[in-house]
């Protein structure tokens, strides 16, 4: 089984994973290496911070042990003194002085809101009696310590210490450390990025996998050995691919293979020849496209139980197959090609070739010939002998088609043809096309006169060659146009076969025919009539039950109505023929096998078919005329078979007088032929009765 002919869609692959695991991870490198170095100064920061206000509280409480010995002496001044060398420090906003009520004895630097602040914080101190400090807005921080004589408070220090100026200070020393983690971040990227393309890496060949299995519709299973979740996801995807190419396998036989002959089946067959003509463009090379029709083996299958109808399928598809293969070796022998011809089975009846390399329509025709005589000879089947009747259209690809259908189309409409072909073959032509346009407005033409009752029923008279007289006729069908041009059954019976419209035109005919006879035989002139039967008329199993209805509203007598069947039908299936016949033959109607000697007889058949009239074939009297040899023993032999069978005969086609009076001396016991007149009209056959009555045509005078 071809796989190309499953393909699934190609995956969409995860393309930049890695690409984007490893920016990722960069980023978090880069991140981790930003945020230790803030946390690292924040930290150096407020360490630095928090030593700066400790050194603010030292020099606040130095302070206040001096200034108490100042304040007991009561000299202000000298505290003045004392707090002008301490404004020199840099970071040293503002130092007061106050006594308990907290009132600034001596003060240096601070604005307003400054000494707002520093009250605040005089007064928290003064009433905790120990030191406090606290952080203004700005970020300065300021210390206040009680200033205690012989255990009294008597006053406090007060000390405003800009931190800020401090702020920074950590960093230089840090700089190392900040160097170190940005080169240690730097170093861990490519690491880092190393690491996750080898960590990924197995996943990137899972998705190549997959894109491979979607692309090229099986491959070998994946070898992956990581022992950990990949080697899982691995093997999970081998038995995936594993169902997945054993169901296309299923799905693949499903669609394409013919469950009962294994042969490649009809929608295979397209997508083959489609395969070759896109292969072969280039080349220009030609492949005939064979189709094969085996016309009596839909019936035969119908007669058959489902498992017999099996199996002698396989046995035509065996023999089928077995003719391909020495027909393809014996007509392509000097081909220039090893590439072997394609069987197929198509429909129900229908089998194709094709084979390529056949770039002449001769050789493609003669392909056709030898796989006919093959499928021609009879099958011997469980005792039984069938004959199954091959026919063959035969196109060439790429010049009648540049796709599957149209090759095949072209190869079918060459097989519809091929029925009336010699030998059974037809290779297409493009007047092929033209006569099925022709045929398709024709059919369109014949719906609408059957609406318009244009199909009518013309008589041309039998004669009893016993008395002389018109004693019966046949119904032959007249298309009577509406500019009154008359068309005769050899164009329209073909197509109505075709068409399936011959089921309502044969019964428009049969209708007629009856009533015309019931009347006839109402006004003293009773006439048997013959009426002719398709092949499709008889393939109903309603047949007998509908003739029967016609005749019993037409009020007709059975035994005045003649079915005239042909030999082909009949031997189609005489085990058919006979069940549908038989209640018409119950019922009295008279039974005719018509065109007899140009079908396949079997003589044992025909002894048990319970017919009563054998119309000779045109043909025989043909051949009379001209002289042929032995042409009058073959009449002969006919009349004397069925004289044993107790079978009247009607010679047909009868145009000369002398053929006439050969026929009347063996026996023959009607003459129907231009030599007494060619179908008419009803009325003009009823007044051709009339005329008889009043002046009769003689036996004598007829012989
Ligand atoms: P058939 O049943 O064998 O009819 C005899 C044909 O021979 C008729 O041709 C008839 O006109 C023609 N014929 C009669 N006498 C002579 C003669 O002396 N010389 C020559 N050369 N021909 C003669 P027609 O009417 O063209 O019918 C042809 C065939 O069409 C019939 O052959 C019959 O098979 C079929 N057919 C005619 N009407 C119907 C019908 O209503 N239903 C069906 N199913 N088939 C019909
Ligand atoms: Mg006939
Ligand atoms: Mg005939």
């Amino acid at each position: 089984m071809n796989l190309r002919l499953l393909k699934l869609p190609p995956l969409a692959r995860p393309r930049g994973l890695q690409a984007r695991a490893v920016l990722f991870t960069s980023a978090l490198m880069a991140l981790t290496a930003a945020v230790s170095a803030a946390i690292l100064i924040f930290g150096a920061q407020t360490k630095g911070e928090r030593q700066q206000i400790t050194i603010a509280h030292d020099l606040t409480e130095y302070l206040a042990s001096r200034a108490g010995d100042v304040m007991a002496h009561g000299n202000t001044r000298v505290l003045e003194m004392m707090l002008q060398g301490s404004t020199q420090q840099p970071n040293v906003r503002a130092i007061s002085i106050r006594d308990a009520s907290n009132t600034v004895l001596a003060q240096t630097g601070g604005t307003a809101t400054d000494d707002a602040v520093m009250s605040r914080l005089a007064a928290r101190a003064l009433a905790e009696g120990q030191a406090v400090d606290s952080r203004g807005r700005d970020g300065a921080v300021i210390v206040a310590v009680p200033i205690v004589r012989q255990g009294q408070v008597i006053g406090v220090a007060l000390r405003m210490w800009e931190t800020g100026a401090y702020k920074f200070d950590a960093i230089p020393s840090l700089a190392p450390f900040l160097l170190i983690v940005a080169c240690l971040a730097l170093a861990a990227i490519p690491l880092t990025a190393t690491a996750v393309r080898r960590a990924i890496a197995p996943l990137d060949e899972l998705a190549r996998y997959a894109e491979q299995v979607g692309e090229v519709g099986q491959v070998a299973p994946i070898n992956m050995r990581t022992g950990d979740e990949f080697e899982t996801l691995a093997n999970a995807f081998n038995n995936m691919t594993g169902r997945l190419d054993a169901s296309m396998r299923q799905i693949q036989e499903i669609a394409f293979v013919d469950p009962v002959t294994r042969l490649p089946n009809q929608d295979r067959f397209i997508r083959e020849v489609d395969y070759f003509i896109l292969q072969n463009q280039a080349e220009q090379s030609t492949a005939a496209i064979i189709v094969i029709e085996l016309t009596r083996l839909p019936r035969l299958m119908q007669t058959l139980d489902p498992d017999a109808a099996r199996d002698f399928l396989r046995v035509v598809a065996d023999r089928f197959v077995t003719a391909v293969r020495t027909v393809d070796r014996v007509v392509r022998v000097k081909g220039p090609s090893e590439r072997q011809a394609v069987p197929a089975r198509l429909n129900v009846s229908e089998f194709g070739i094709l084979a390529p390399d056949l770039p002449s329509a001769s050789d493609a025709a003669r392909f056709a010939q030898h796989l006919n005589a093959a499928l021609d000879q009879p099958f011997d089947w469980r005792g039984h002998k069938f004959t199954l009747g091959a026919c063959c259209g035969v196109s060439l690809a790429p010049r009648d088609g540049q796709d599957a259908d149209a090759a095949i189309r072209h190869a079918r409409m060459a097989m519809a043809a091929a029925h009336a072909a010699p030998a059974r073959v037809k290779v297409y032509t493009q007047s092929l096309d033209r006569e099925a346009v022709a045929r398709l407005t024709l059919e369109r033409e014949m719906r609408g006169a059957l609406e318009r009752n244009e199909f009518r029923a013309y008589f041309q008279p039998k004669i009893n060659l016993r008395t002389g007289r018109i004693e019966a006729c046949e119904a032959l069908a007249r298309w009577i146009r509406p500019d009154r041009t008359i068309i005769s059954p050899g164009r329209f019976i073909p197509v109505a076969e075709e068409s399936g419209l011959i089921g309502a035109l044969s019964d428009a005919i049969m209708r007629e025919a009856c009533w015309k006879a019931a009347s006839w035989a109402r006004a003293g002139r009773p006439t048997k009539v013959a009426v002719n039967v398709s092949a499709l008329q008889f393939r109903s199993d309603r047949f007998a039950d509908n003739v029967l209805r016609v005749v019993s509203h037409a009020g007709l007598a059975p035994e005045n109505l003649e079915l005239e069947i042909t030999e082909s039908v009949i031997m189609a299936d005489p085990e058919r023929a006979l069940r549908i016949i038989k209640p018409l033959r119950d019922a009295g109607v008279r039974l005719a096998i018509d065109d007899f000697g140009c079908g396949h007889s079997s003589l044992a058949s025909l002894t048990k078919l319970p017919f009563d009239v054998i119309k000779i074939d045109q043909q025989f009297v043909r051949a009379l005329e001209r002289g042929e040899p032995r042409s009058a023993e073959i009449v002969e032999i006919i009349l004397a078979f069925a004289r044993t069978l107790n079978m009247e005969v009607v010679a047909e086609g009868i145009e000369r007088r002398e053929d006439m009076e050969f026929m009347a001396a063996r026996g023959c016991h009607w003459i129907q032929g231009f030599l007494f007149g060619a179908a008419v009209s009803a009325p003009e056959f009823a007044e051709l009765l009339r005329r008889q009555d009043g002046e009769d045509v003689g036996a004598e005078d007829a012989a």
